[in-house]
Parts: structure tokens; C-alpha cells; sequence
């Protein structure tokens, strides 16, 4: 079946003040679309067709060279989009509980810390791409990537990542990446992000 772009848990409007209305729109229903939209158009009739996107993000090396670039680009994008909108939740923010709050303690000292490398990974990117925390397969860590890469391709496993495409915050927040990063950290849905890190 072609990718889609799954329906939001939430309204359009549910994480305002801190991400806008017209951002979600724009962001959900015509970026995350087209990416969609190119990725199914790259895998049609191929023997990739039908492969979630994590399957052909770890496997990007085998790709026929006239569809990779295309296809790490927009299964990237669908693959990150959808992880970002299970990311965020109206209400969310505060400090991670449980195993993945003492996970993090324990490596970075504190919820705060971790948001802080978190927003410098994600200035620190230059032009467009995400900052993440993953685990690494020894533990947790803060690292950035271009594009729409995903951490998966290098063997990691994400556990929340923050877009920081211009797409994803301009409007309402212009130039400054760093308010936005900031702001996005009041949507944070710890429980999803607990969900995957009891995965690893
Ligand atoms: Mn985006």
C-alpha cells in the first residue's frame, strides 16, 4: 500500500500558543504530503514498493542509484513527520518519568540539560534537518542530522526528534530557531517517547 499521511491525534489548533494553527496546517497537510507524495512516486513498481520506511532507511545502500537520493530524502520525510506528530501533545512538556527520566538524569544530570543540548544540536544544524535523542545502542545521546535523515540509517534508534526545517516554525517564529525549540519542548509527549525507548 502507497504511504499516507496519517490524521493528526489532535486539532490542527491544540498545541497553540506554542506551535500555531496555520503552521500545523501548512506543515501536516502539504509538506508531510508532498513527501509522501514523491516517495510513492520514486517506489512505484519497484521491488521496494510496499517496504515500510524504516525497512528501506536501513537498507538505503541498496537502493538503485537513480531512486536513493529521492527516496532517503521522502521516506525520510514521512518517516520523521510521522514520528514528529506522535511526538507532540496538547498538554505535553514537563519532565520525562519513569525509566526513561532516570535514563536521562543519569547521562545528561537533568531534564534541563538535555533540552539544552537539544537546542544546541538544533542550532547548531546548519540549514535544514532535526535534532534528536536517541540511544545509541549503549545509551542516550544528543546528535543532529541534514535533511530528512534519520538517525536509523546509522544504526541508532530515535526517540524524539525536533524538525527544525524553516517550514516547521517560520511563521510564527521567523529567525529564531532557538524560541521555537524552546517552545517546542511544552508539546513534548514523554509517554511516546518512553514507549520507544522501552523498545531498544
Ligand atoms: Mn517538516
Amino acid at each position: 500500500m502507497p504511504y499516507q499521511v496519517p490524521d493528526l491525534r489532535y486539532p490542527y489548533d491544540a498545541l497553540e500558543p506554542h506551535i500555531d494553527e496555520a503552521t500545523m496546517r501548512l506543515h501536516h497537510d502539504k509538506h508531510h504530503q508532498a513527501y509522501v507524495d514523491k516517495a510513492n512516486a520514486a517506489l512505484e513498481d519497484t521491488e521496494w514498493e510496499g517496504l515500510r520506511p524504516k525497512e528501506i532507511l536501513t537498507q538505503l545502500d541498496d537502493l538503485p542509484d537513480d531512486i536513493r537520493d529521492t527516496v532517503r530524502n521522502n521516506a525520510g520525510g514521512q518517516y520523521n513527520h510521522c514520528m514528529l506528530w506522535r511526538n507532540m501533545t496538547p498538554g505535553g512538556g514537563g519532565d520525562p518519568s519513569g525509566a526513561l527520566g532516570e535514563a536521562i538524569t543519569s547521562t545528561f544530570g537533568s531534564a534541563d540539560n538535555l533540552r539544552a543540548e537539544m537546542k544546541q544540536a538544533g542550532i547548531g544544524q546548519f540549514g535544514s534537518g532535526y535534532a534528536w535523542l536517541v540511544h545509541d545502542g549503549s545509551g542516550l545521546a544528543v546528535l543532529s542530522t541534514p535533511n530528512q535523515d534519520n538517525p536509523i540509517s546509522d544504526g541508532k534508534a530515535p526517540l524524539l526528534g525536533i524538525d527544525v526545517w524553516e517550514h516547521a516554525y517560520y511563521l510564527k517564529y521567523q529567525n529564531k530557531r532557538p524560541d521555537y525549540i524552546d517552545a517546542f519542548f511544552h508539546t513534548v509527549d514523554w509517554d511516546t517517547v518512553a514507549e520507544r525507548f522501552a523498545d531498544v
